[in-house]
């Protein structure tokens, strides 16, 4: 998919509408057209990338640097009590647009959101071995 083709790049140059809540020189979040709840936004930079790990520092933290301010905003607007803060990466993980984003999703008590959270066990040797793996992989 060219960028061209990018929904969100068309939201970012307005030849698609869209409900902006914030828009700064490097990012912008506007309303889902499809929420889970009253108040779902997307925070996404202007630029396109397509996924999370494709983002230089710079942009990922002045993207995610607008997330306190999103958050506090949303939650006093919608009155809800929290919110998660969503961000799929890959197909496997529900990534359905390939234009990196970040969800902002009110949650009220009993509002019947929320996903399974299937725990495992975790043994120290494995733990040790996965983090001396992770730990070498992020040295480079
Ligand atoms: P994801 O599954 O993480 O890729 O999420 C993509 C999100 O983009 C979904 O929640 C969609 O409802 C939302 N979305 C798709 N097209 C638009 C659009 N034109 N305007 C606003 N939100 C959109
Ligand atoms: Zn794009």
């Amino acid at each position: 998919m060219s960028v061209g083709d990018c929904i969100f790049c068309k939201i970012v140059s307005g030849s698609i509408p869209s409900h902006r809540v914030l828009e700064t020189d490097s990012c912008l979040a506007f309303l889902d057209a499809a929420p889970l709840a009253p108040g779902h936004c997307l925070l996404i930079p202007k630029q396109h990338y397509t996924t999370l790990e494709e983002l230089p520092e710079d942009v990922a933290a002045a993207v995610l640097g607008q997330l306190p301010a999103l958050g506090r905003a949303v939650r006093a607007v919608t009155g809800a009590a929290g919110y998660n803060v969503l961000q799929n990466t890959g197909r496997v993980a529900g990534q359905e647009v390939m234009h990196v984003h970040v969800h902002v999703i009110p949650r009220v008590a009993g509002d019947g959101l929320g996903y399974r959270w299937h725990t495992k066990s975790l043994e120290d040797a494995a733990a040790e071995a996965l983090r001396n793996r992770i730990a070498a992989a992020l040295r480079g």
